[in-house]
This record gives C-alpha cells, sequence and structure tokens, in this order.
C-alpha cells in the first residue's frame, strides 16, 4: 500500500480522536443526537463491506474507519428508500473543532 494522502480543509471540521485527521467539516453536520454525529457528507475514511449492529444494537450499518489510522469512528447507514446517505459518528470517537471564543476578549485600557 502507498502513502495514504489526506484531505486538509481550511474550515472548522471534526477530526479522529486517535490521529486528528480530518472527518468532516461542521458546516456538514447534520444532527447530534443519542451518542452520535450525524452527517452526509465526509472524508479521509474507508467504509467496511459488511453490515453490523451498532449503539447498542438499536441500527444496523457499515462500519466506517479513519483512513490514517484505521481506527473505527462510526458507521453508515444503510440507504433508505429515499436512498439518502447517512454516517453516523460516535462521541468521542470522533472530536468536534474547538469552539470560537463566545466573546471578545476583555480589552485593558
Ligand atoms: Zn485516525
Amino acid at each position: 500500500m502507498g502513502r495514504v494522502f489526506l484531505l486538509e480543509k481550511e474550515e472548522p471540521a471534526f477530526t479522529c480522536r486517535t490521529c486528528n485527521a480530518q472527518i468532516a467539516l461542521s458546516a456538514h453536520l447534520l444532527d447530534n443526537f443519542y451518542n452520535f454525529f450525524e452527517f452526509h457528507q465526509v472524508y479521509n475514511v474507508m467504509v467496511g463491506e459488511d453490515v453490523v449492529p451498532y449503539g447498542n444494537d438499536l441500527y444496523y450499518g457499515y462500519e466506517v474507519s479513519c483512513v490514517n489510522c484505521c481506527a473505527v469512528i462510526g458507521w453508515r447507514r444503510i440507504q433508505d428508500e429515499q436512498g439518502t446517505l447517512y454516517f453516523r459518528f460516535e462521541h468521542g470517537r470522533i472530536a468536534p473543532p474547538p469552539s470560537p471564543p463566545q466573546n471578545p476578549p476583555d480589552v485593558q485600557p
């Protein structure tokens, strides 16, 4: 296998907790529910071929792992009737981008 080519984007992105590779843009976050972040567009990942249960066996999907360190970070849902694809990443396996400061720092005169 050759060297892994990683995409690096300038925008705020969620990253692999293990190796910090970028996984998905914050702008593409669809939902944050139960203990998953949900996206329909991701990058720097590999999708497995076998359907496996996840989320305490509540759901079924394909394993999604980080292309850089191979850690399993989440699952791709099986396509629904509309053909919509979702990727779900478990909290703790990917990290959200550092949040921008809510207030500008106090300026001392
Ligand atoms: Zn990784």
